[in-house]
């Protein structure tokens, strides 16, 4: 029985020192699972021995090469030669029967209760799913933690543990020239068919709505427990992609990337030379805030930039293909703005149906009645302002005051105008155009 100091320190220590972890030998691991009875897929990088009944078209035979593809990618992002990797090969269990896999003595009895998924340095357990996307995304998850764990002797903090298994697994297959299908990685995902029934952008979104989004420091703190939630994968995926992607912070996150991932990770990024912490705080949440398939920080970053008081009145171009515009005018708050809007932006292309020729769609600032938005006709004018306490709560966010081509925006703070165009994240790419915008005080 160990003192309560000495049981301390023992903890301190299993999050403090990686252990240098000695691998497991897959070469044992696959012999005794072939004398189990389990079927084998084995690649360059995975060896996966499972109990699950071969049936067609269930996509587990291209596992292997799935796998390899993606231990490729994960190379790149970690500046790794795939030559530093030659070597290295992961054993997985996907389990449909645990007791298969304890009496083939390859589940031991001293791994914690897991509902899901499992790693331990180069061996990971994944129960079957009856989703094929979740499936191949809880292989890719568990196979980045032992990419991680062996290669990069990861010790971090769980946010970044969690959320860069989530960000490099995150996927869509393509058809390749072959016929077979080919690992395209998709860190933020395109669209809904990326990640099928995956739901981590809906998990923010409904996060958002409910006003129990977590901020950048909560993500910061958050305790290895949470980790059986979805919405603590769902906010670590989010802090990751945020970080990786974002102009103004992607630099200080990779310099730390490369560095050693241990328990001071979050510590060095806070010491980066280029950090700053209460900007990446609000870049997080104007991230949550926006969030949706296709996200793309080039078009959706936001300048913060606290402006000027308007002078009389005041015109700005508010462009189509991005998201919210600082108009560098602050705003007086409680003070009244007309905002008048005049011009034609086109909306990318649509067609009536499958196969009829794409027709342009024209908005004026009141937007169109054809296509809605978060409840506002697509094209519409939208003013706004970040409020750092909203009404009903939550995480700070844009605050939408006036719409449409002739309105009159009360400011809720002080602080600059935003202006944009209504149109989801992933759309902005195709437009064209831009509304001329009067701002009268
Ligand atoms: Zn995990």
């Amino acid at each position: 029985m160990q003192s309560l100091a000495v049981r301390f320190l023992l903890l301190v220590l299993a999050f403090a020192t990686p252990v240098a972890a000695e691998l497991v030998d897959v070469g044992r691991a696959v012999d005794a699972a072939r004398r189990a009875g389990l079927r084998i897929l084995d690649g360059a990088h995975l060896a996966l021995a499972t109990d699950r009944p071969p049936r067609a078209g269930d996509g587990l035979a291209e596992f292997p090469a799935i796998f390899d593809a993606a231990v490729a990618s994960w190379c790149g992002h970690f500046g790794m030669a795939p030559h530093d990797v030659a070597d290295w090969k992961a054993f997985g269990c996907l389990v449909v029967d645990r007791e298969r896999f304890r009496a083939a003595g390859l589940l031991p009895e001293t791994l914690p209760e897991f509902p899901n998924g499992f790693c331990d340095r180069n061996r990971f357990w994944l129960m079957d799913q009856s989703s094929p996307a979740y499936r191949r995304h809880l292989l890719l998850h568990e196979g980045v933690h032992a990419f991680t764990l062996t290669l990069r002797d990861l010790a971090t903090p769980p946010w970044y543990a969690e959320g860069i298994a989530e960000y490099l697994a995150m996927h869509r297959l393509e058809a390749a020239a072959d016929g077979l299908p080919r690992f395209t990685p998709t860190p933020l995902p395109d669209s809904k068919a990326d990640v099928e029934q995956l739901g981590r952008i809906e998990s923010v979104r409904t996060l958002r709505r409910a006003g129990t989004m977590p901020g950048l420091v909560d993500v910061f703190a958050t305790p290895p427990t949470d980790h059986r939630e979805i919405a603590a994968y769902a906010a670590s995926w989010a802090a990751v992609a945020c970080l990786a992607r974002h102009p103004a912070h992607a630099a200080a996150f990779a310099a730390c990337e490369r560095g050693p991932l241990d328990a001071t990770f979050t510590d060095r990024l806070a010491a980066e030379p280029s950090w700053d912490g209460g900007r990446a705080v609000r870049d997080f949440d104007a991230f949550t805030d926006e969030l949706d398939y296709g996200f793309d920080f080039a078009r959706s970053a936001i300048d913060w930039a606290p402006g000027r008081r308007p002078v009389g009145r005041e015109t700005r171009e508010v462009d189509a293909t991005r998201g919210w515009q600082n108009t560098g005018l602050s705003l007086v708050m409680g003070g009244t703005y007309a905002i008048a809007a005049s011009g034609t932006v086109r909306l990318g292309e649509l067609s009536a149906q499958v196969g009829q020729p794409m027709t342009a769609l024209e908005s004026e600032a009141d937007g169109i009645s054809l296509r809605w938005y978060r409840g506002r006709p697509a094209g519409r004018l939208l003013a706004a302002q970040w409020v750092e306490r909203p009404e009903g709560g939550g995480r700070p966010r844009f605050v939408v005051l006036a719409t449409g081509a002739r309105c009159t925006a009360t400011a809720a703070v002080d602080g600059p105008l935003y202006l944009k165009v209504n149109e989801p994240p992933g759309e902005l790419a195709d437009n064209r155009g831009a509304f001329t915008v009067t701002v009268t005080p």
